[in-house]
């Protein structure tokens, strides 16, 4: 795959870049392999300050980097200088808390003194996605940096200026040269990588094929990985819900990202007493919504990030039909000009048993399904082999307690749409991927839990 800017919204190819050759990725492990030693050294106060200074520029500065986004993978460009804004708090929230994250816990045991100390591994390669291409990236780095270990970052090849962006605010910032670098490389490029004695553990947000190759690489030679991967979240809305609340909720998390996001609501699994109601609702809702340029303030949908997505989409949802299912509104690509664009779309009647009703749809489509009640809402909402995060809206409080207690999925978000927060722990089960990004569980994934007895 070519490292390109391609404007989803135009087709115009904005800039090229060569693929870093063999020689300057070992000229940039060399670095980060030379930086470490001195950098591991630097004080907790300087990581925090460097971090912070990193927030600086990204609030200063974020009308240009959130242009950057919109014309390279096309998310609406009020949600960029949004995405943007979050990076800022992930960077103030780990200088500010990652020095009592990573303090010496003392353990009483029969030693005169032991406790636990955490410590950095090294160089952690960073294999990161489009979808949120600032976001994704500076909730690994920030906890990574403030850790000691140094970061490098192999984003996705149609990011290529967003990736770069981000290696200068780092460096502006005053993290040391080669504390963070970026690669300009293609997928075929990272298991070569993971077996570098220099690269010390790895994080890959992406798809499923993607997290089982870098897993696969990173297991023959025993270095521990992260996987943050897709899901097919679950949206479940029960007679007692505030409906119209649920009904805005579920477009927003239907919509978010033009339909992009990991833990985006993809199957809406809705009590049959109250389904016409929310059905038509939601079908308002949907009609509504502004389709368009994303640079455009009133736009509320831009186009898919690549024509190849368009199209994977697309037979998703001819397969969809093909298995029975009825098309609501949209359906099919929107073919008056260029750019890839999709409509808002809802499905309805998809049986059960047809694999397609499991499948991760990466784009503005809602799959409806009803169900007669709680038991059956919950065995649906299990029926998926992922387990990301999901929204169950409720005011029954027996209710609420079985919801958060019987879905397998690494979170469950009552009465709200499912967000990450950098105060609470991010990330799935099942083939979602294991581990977790953020709060105090995300910075101790990447350390030495070092157990030290002094007698
Ligand atoms: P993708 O193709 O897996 O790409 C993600 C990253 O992995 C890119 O940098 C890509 O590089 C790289 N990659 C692809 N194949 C690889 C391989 N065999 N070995 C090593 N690296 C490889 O993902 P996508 O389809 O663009 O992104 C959408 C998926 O990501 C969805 O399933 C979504 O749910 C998931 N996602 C999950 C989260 C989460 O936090 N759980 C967040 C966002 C997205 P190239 O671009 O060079 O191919």
């Amino acid at each position: 795959m070519a490292i390109a800017s391609i404007n989803p919204a135009t087709g115009e190819t904005l800039k090229i870049f060569e693929p870093l050759n063999d020689s300057e990725i070992a000229a940039k492990l060399d670095l980060a392999g030379r930086v470490f030693p001195n950098y591991r050294k630097t004080s907790f106060s300087e990581r925090s300050q460097w971090l912070k200074q990193a927030a600086t520029i990204l609030q200063q500065e974020k009308a240009d980097f959130a242009k950057t986004m919109t014309l390279e993978m096309g998310k609406p460009y009020k949600a960029a200088i949004a995405e943007v804004e979050k990076c800022a708090l992930v960077c103030n929230y780990y200088a500010e808390y990652a020095p009592s994250f990573l303090a010496d816990v003392d353990v009483k045991t029969d030693a005169s003194h032991s406790f636990v100390r955490y410590q950095p591994l090294g160089a952690i390669l960073a294999v990161m996605p489009w979808n949120f291409p600032f976001w994704q990236v500076f909730r690994f780095a920030a906890p990574a940096l403030m850790a000691g270990n140094v970061g490098l970052l192999k984003h996705a090849s149609n990011v290529p200026q967003c990736a770069l962006a981000i290696e200068d605010i780092l460096h502006r910032a005053g993290f040391p040269q080669g504390a963070f670098q970026t690669l300009l490389i293609g997928a075929a490029q990272v298991a070569d990588l993971m077996a570098d004695d220099r690269v010390k553990a790895a994080t890959l947000t992406g798809s499923e094929p993607a997290g089982a190759s870098l897993a696969a690489a990173a297991g023959k030679q025993l270095k521990k990985t992260v996987l943050e991967l897709g899901g097919s979240d679950p949206f479940i809305v029960l007679p007692s819900a505030d409906i119209e609340t649920a009904v805005v909720a579920a477009t927003t998390a239907r919509m978010l990202n033009n339909g992009q996001s990991c833990i985006a609501a993809k199957r809406f699994i809705i009590a049959e007493a109250i389904a016409d109601k929310f059905e038509k609702l939601l079908l308002d809702k949907f009609l509504a919504l502004k389709v368009g340029d994303p640079m455009q303030p009133d736009i509320d949908l831009g186009p898919l990030a690549t024509s190849d997505i368009l199209q994977d989409l697309h037979q998703q949802v001819q397969s969809a039909v093909n298995s029975g299912g009825k098309v609501l509104t949209g359906g099919k690509p929107l073919s008056d000009g260029p750019g890839n664009f999709y409509p808002p779309t809802i499905i309805t009647d998809i049986p059960l048993d047809k694999p397609i009703a499991q499948e991760e749809f990466f784009g503005p489509v809602a799959l409806l399904f009803r169900v007669p009640d709680i038991d059956a809402a919950i065995e649906l909402a299990n029926a998926t082999p992922f387990g990301l995060g999901a929204s169950a809206w409720t005011t029954n409080n027996q209710e609420c307690d079985r919801l958060t207690t019987e879905i397998e999925a690494g979170a469950v978000f009552i009465n709200s749409m499912v967000k990450s927060d950098p105060r609470l722990p991010f990330g799935g089960i099942k083939r979602s991927g294991y581990g977790r990004e953020l709060s105090i569980q995300g910075i101790h994934e990447f350390v030495n839990v070092k157990t030290v007895w002094v007698k």
